[in-house]
C-alpha cells in the first residue's frame, strides 16, 4: 500500500515534465526587451526595415537571401533561422496594409538576435527548425499603403495564375523549401467581433480550405491543432477576443493553395483593439502568437491538441462601429422616431503620403441593437439635429485661426465657410469642418454621409458631432481629432 503510495507521488510530480510548458507569459513580460524601437507606426515602408536587414546580414544566426524584386524594383528578402529537419515558412504583408506581422517579425529577429534568459528555449527549437522569414511580400503596397500591388492587383488571387513577380516569389520559395507549416500573416477588418458578443476580434485564425468540401486532411489537421494552441495560449491575455476566420475555400488564394501543395497554411488576421489605432499591442500579440506557435510545432505539442476544439473558436461576425449612438430620437414631419445611429472613422491616406487622417462617415441607421461600438454612448431622451453651418463667411485662414473652436462647438457649429482656397495651413488640424469657396457639401443628417451632427437634450446642446468624433459640450471635452476641408 505504501509503495503503491509512492508509485503515485512520483507520477504526480514527474508529469509536469512531460506536459505542455509554453512559454507565451515569458514572451508576453519580457517583449520590451525586443522591441524593434525604429518601427512605431503601422505605415512601415521598404526603406525602413531594409536596413534592419542589412543588419541581420552581419549576424552569422541569421541566412538573408534576396528572393526577387517586386513590380517597381523593390527587394523582396527572406530570413533563414535554424538547421532543424522541419522546414517553416511565415511571410507577412501580402496586402499592403497589413503590417502588423512585419512590424512583430523585426521584434522576432531581435529575439533571435539576443543571448538570454531564453537561450535554451531558442537552441532547442533552432535544432528542432528551420525557419524562414519572409517580412513584406508586397513592398510596392507597403509603400502607398495600399492592399494590392503597383498594378493593382490582390496577389492574394493569383496564386494559380502565378502572374506577378511577387507571387512567382513566394511560390518558388515553397517548391524550394517544402515546409511542413506555413504562416499566412495579413490585417482584417477593425470591425469584426469573435462571434456575437461585445468584443472585438483582435486575432483571428484560420485552417483554410483545400477544396469546396472543406476536407480535413492530415496536412489541414495538424494546422487546425497548432491553431487550438494558440487559442489556449493567446486567450490568456485576450480572453474573449480571438475569433475563427471564414473557412471558404478561395481557389486563387495562397493559404488554400498552401494546403493543397503539402504545406500546412496558419492564417493569423490581425484585427482590432481600442485605442491602438497602430496596432502596436496587437504587434506584440503577433509576437507572442509567432513563437507560441513555432514552440508547438518544435516541441510537437500541437499533436496532443484536441482537434474538437478547433470548431468551438467563435466565427467572425462584423458587429462593431466605431461609435454606436443609442436610443436617439429624430423628427421627421412633426413625428419623433428612435434610432441608433453607427459611425465609422475610416483613415484616409494624405495625398502627398506623409501620413493620414480620418473621414467620419453615418454607417447605419435604425435598430442597430445586435451591434456594438468601441465606444458606445446611450443618448435616451435626447434628439438629433443636423450640424450648423456658422453665418458669416470667412475671407483668410489668420480669421479662423483666431476663433474660439470650443465655444462655435458648444453651440452646435459643424462648418464654417472660407472664400480662398490657400488652406495648405489649414489641413487637417481644425475642430470644425471648412467648406471652401462655397465648395458643395452636405449639412443635412442622411446615411453614407458624413458624421456631423447636434445631440439635444432638454433643447440643449449636449454633444457636437464633428466628423464623427464627439465634443461634449456640458464639460467641454473635445474628443476631435481631425474635421474635413471641403474643397
Ligand atoms: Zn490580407
Amino acid at each position: 500500500m505504501k509503495k503503491r503510495i509512492q508509485v503515485l507521488l512520483i507520477l504526480c510530480f514527474a508529469y509536469p515534465l512531460f506536459a505542455q510548458n509554453f512559454l507565451s507569459q515569458s514572451f508576453y513580460e519580457n517583449y520590451h526587451n525586443y522591441k524593434e524601437e525604429s518601427i512605431l507606426t503601422k505605415r512601415v515602408k521598404h526603406k525602413e526595415v531594409l536596413p534592419l536587414i542589412y543588419k541581420l546580414e552581419g549576424n552569422e544566426k541569421f541566412k538573408v537571401k534576396t528572393l526577387g524584386y517586386s513590380l517597381q524594383g523593390r527587394s523582396i528578402n527572406m530570413i533563414s533561422l535554424g538547421n532543424g529537419e522541419t522546414d517553416v515558412l511565415l511571410w507577412s504583408q501580402m496586402h499592403g496594409d497589413e503590417s502588423t506581422a512585419t512590424m512583430a517579425l523585426f521584434d522576432i529577429f531581435n529575439f533571435f538576435a539576443a543571448s538570454d534568459n531564453f537561450d535554451s528555449f531558442r537552441e532547442k527549437l533552432l535544432s528542432n527548425l528551420t525557419i524562414h522569414f519572409i517580412p513584406m511580400l508586397n513592398p510596392d503596397g507597403a509603400e502607398v499603403f495600399k492592399r494590392r500591388n503597383a498594378l493593382y492587383i490582390d496577389l492574394n488571387r493569383d496564386a494559380e495564375r502565378l502572374q506577378f513577380p511577387e507571387s512567382k516569389i513566394l511560390k518558388s520559395v515553397r517548391d524550394s523549401i517544402n515546409p511542413k507549416f506555413g504562416f499566412n500573416l495579413h490585417d482584417q477588418s477593425t470591425r469584426y467581433t469573435a462571434g456575437r458578443a461585445p468584443k472585438s476580434a483582435t486575432l483571428s485564425f484560420l485552417a483554410p480550405a483545400y477544396n469546396y468540401e472543406k476536407t480535413i486532411n492530415e496536412v489541414r489537421a495538424n494546422t487546425m491543432k497548432v491553431i487550438v494552441n494558440l487559442y489556449d495560449e493567446l486567450s490568456k491575455f485576450i480572453p474573449g477576443h480571438i475569433g475563427r476566420y471564414s473557412d471558404d475555400f478561395e481557389p486563387r488564394a495562397f493559404g488554400d493553395n498552401m494546403v493543397k501543395w503539402g504545406t500546412g497554411s496558419v492564417l493569423i488576421e490581425s484585427g482590432g483593439w481600442k485605442n491602438d489605432v497602430e496596432k502596436q499591442f496587437i504587434r506584440k500579440l503577433n509576437f507572442i502568437a509567432i513563437l507560441t506557435a513555432l514552440q508547438s510545432i518544435s516541441e510537437k505539442y500541437y499533436e496532443l491538441a484536441d482537434i474538437n476544439k478547433y470548431e468551438t473558436i467563435p466565427e467572425n461576425e462584423r458587429l462593431l462601429f466605431n461609435t454606436l449612438f443609442k436610443n436617439l430620437i429624430i423628427s421627421y414631419e412633426n413625428n419623433k422616431y428612435i434610432i441608433d445611429v453607427g459611425v465609422n472613422l475610416n483613415e484616409r491616406e494624405k495625398k502627398d503620403s506623409s501620413g493620414y487622417y480620418f473621414e467620419g462617415r453615418i454607417e447605419e441607421v435604425g435598430d442597430l441593437s445586435i451591434f456594438y461600438g468601441y465606444d458606445e454612448l446611450d443618448c435616451s431622451g435626447m434628439e438629433i439635429k443636423p450640424g450648423k453651418v456658422y453665418p458669416t463667411e470667412f475671407n483668410s485662414i489668420d480669421e479662423i485661426h483666431k476663433l474660439d473652436f470650443d465655444n462655435l462647438l458648444t453651440e452646435g457649429f459643424t462648418f464654417l465657410k472660407l472664400n480662398t482656397d490657400e488652406t495648405t495651413e489649414l489641413e487637417f488640424n481644425l475642430p470644425i469642418n471648412v467648406i471652401v469657396n462655397n465648395n458643395e457639401f452636405e449639412s443635412e443628417f442622411r446615411l453614407g454621409s458624413g458624421a456631423n451632427f447636434i445631440i439635444t437634450e432638454n433643447s440643449e446642446i449636449r454633444f457636437t458631432v464633428v466628423n464623427g468624433f464627439i465634443f461634449d459640450s456640458r464639460t467641454r471635452t473635445n474628443k476631435i481629432k481631425n474635421a474635413l476641408i471641403m474643397k
